[in-house]
């Protein structure tokens, strides 16, 4: 007989697959979601089944083995993943995964989504990299993600995909919604031919602020990884470059823009920058 709890849990599953449909973030019968249904089971979507059109009803309970405890249908085959995100995220009580195309389209790329660009976005997730590709319905994609989870939300997986995971079946949804949104925006401005970065100092602040709201995140931020000095495993790592002023423009925008087009226009705050950075790159 389902508990309360259970019934809620199922309820939000169905509306999270309906939005993730709705929104384009998975097609024909690709994704799958999770919530923690106590200290031995799992609730979880069926396999071949389009997230857009779920009942209920359709719902497969596991244990933390991946073992079927009850439901007239298979859980996916991408439960090794959700069960290995549990194993290592106590806090975490949901997982959602989806093939977002904008996101996906970084990781076929292998451009993480690391760069300081939103306040909103390094407040909320930090960095989004990317997990090393690993066959899907293998031991191999659990193991990518293991050695990125603990110290971030939500995750890219090398031409795959995205996954992400909250303290609810809903959060977890919106952090999908986040980083999709994220790559648009990301997308759009390199695009546009410049990407101006959140300098490290403002990032800072803004770590500031995650403890001033009590944003749960289960690292902190650090910055400037570029070097790979730091290690992603412990660290939300940033791009984000040292600047006197809040938002540092894109050097490496302009100085393709100045190949192509063969003259460069400059603003005075763009012509700093690119004096400070050519003085960094000296010492
Ligand atoms: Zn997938």
């Amino acid at each position: 007989m389902s508990t309360r709890v259970e019934e809620q849990l199922r309820a939000e599953i169905v509306e999270a697959g309906r939005r993730m449909y709705s929104r384009g973030y998975v097609a024909s019968n690709d994704g799958n979601i999770s919530a923690r249904l106590g200290d031995s089971r799992l609730i979880t979507t069926p396999k071949s089944v389009s997230k857009g059109f779920m009942t209920p009803d359709m719902m497969v309970i596991v244990d933390y083995e991946g073992k079927k405890v009850s439901g007239d249908r298979d859980p996916s085959s991408e439960l090794p993943m959700h069960l290995e995100i549990y194993r290592n995220r106590p806090d975490v009580n949901a997982v959602v995964h989806a093939h977002p195309p904008l996101a996906t389209g970084f990781a076929v790329a292998g451009i993480p989504l690391t760069r300081a660009v939103l306040a909103e976005v390094v407040t909320t997730l930090g960095s989004i990299p990317i997990a090393e590709y690993g066959t899907p319905s293998t031991a191999e994609l659990p193991a990518a993600v293991r050695k990125y989870i603990k110290a971030h939300d939500g995750l890219l997986l090398a031409n795959h995909g995205a996954v992400t995971c909250c303290r609810t079946v809903m959060t977890a949804y919106y952090k999908m919604e986040t980083i999709e949104h994220f790559a648009k925006i990301s997308l759009v401005a390199r695009l546009l031919g410049r990407e101006h970065l959140i300098s490290r100092e403002e990032v800072e602040r803004l770590q500031g602020i995650r403890g001033m709201y009590g944003i749960a995140a289960p690292a902190p931020l650090c910055t400037d990884g570029s070097d790979g000095s730091i290690d992603q495993v412990l660290c939300q790592v940033l791009e984000a470059p040292e600047s006197r002023d809040r938002l540092v423009p894109d050097v490496s925008g302009l100085l393709r823009r100045a190949s192509t087009d063969g003259e460069i226009r400059l603003t005075y705050g763009e012509l700093t920058a690119l004096i400070a950075d050519a003085v960094r790159n000296l010492t």
